[in-house]
């Protein structure tokens, strides 16, 4: 079984999970059940993958579904998403914050919400750290694109690289988030 921390970890976690049959990545699932089974929180995700027309089912226990998104969890580390994933996770919300100085609010808003997601994946791999060490371990790498991100650039996961990144992609939220407080003023949202 599957244990999320939060409704965003299985958000994510299904992102980085393509269909097991064609590769495609998009997962608009249709149905989402809740329930409490032996006192914990079910939550599952169902639905026909749009290539293939696979049907695909998801099916997680929340340890906590009061955390409201973007939250990922507490100081712990994921269970389901490694320190690969949560990279991973990283570059695709880094790729994505630049924005012109005439962007639409929705692409302000969008960027603004890549924003959050490079802060809190660059966390995430900071709480698979133990204390005083100098980089991420090796067995904290679960998944083989986990293992490959690692081979690929083991310097990626470095503490002083991690902090490093986190205060700039820090910098880059309080930016964005300026911008999108300018847009709701002056639109009056
Ligand atoms: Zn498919």
């Amino acid at each position: 079984m599957l244990v999320a921390r939060a409704m965003s970890e299985c958000h994510m976690y299904m992102d980085l999970h393509p269909c097991e049959r064609c590769g495609e990545a998009d997962f608009p699932w249709t149905v989402h059940e809740a329930a409490e089974r032996a006192g914990q929180r079910i939550s599952s995700y169902e639905g026909d993958c749009p290539s293939c027309g696979t049907h695909r089912r998801f099916e997680f226990v929340v340890l906590d579904p009061n955390l409201p998104p973007p939250g990922l969890g507490g100081p712990e580390p994921s269970t389901i998403i490694d320190p690969g994933g949560f990279f991973e996770v990283g570059e695709w919300a880094a790729g994505a914050l630049k924005v012109a100085p005439d962007a639409s609010p929705d692409e302000v808003a969008d960027a603004y919400d890549a924003a959050i997601d490079a802060v809190a994946t660059v966390e995430e791999i900071l709480k698979f750290l133990p204390p005083g060490a100098d980089s991420v371990p090796e067995e904290a790498f679960t998944s083989g694109r986990g293992h490959a991100i690692r081979a690929a650039d083991p310097g990626r996961f470095e503490r002083s690289r991690l902090e490093a990144t986190l205060a700039e992609r820090r910098r880059v939220l309080v930016d964005l988030t300026a911008r999108v407080e300018a847009l709701r003023e002056s639109n009056g949202w």
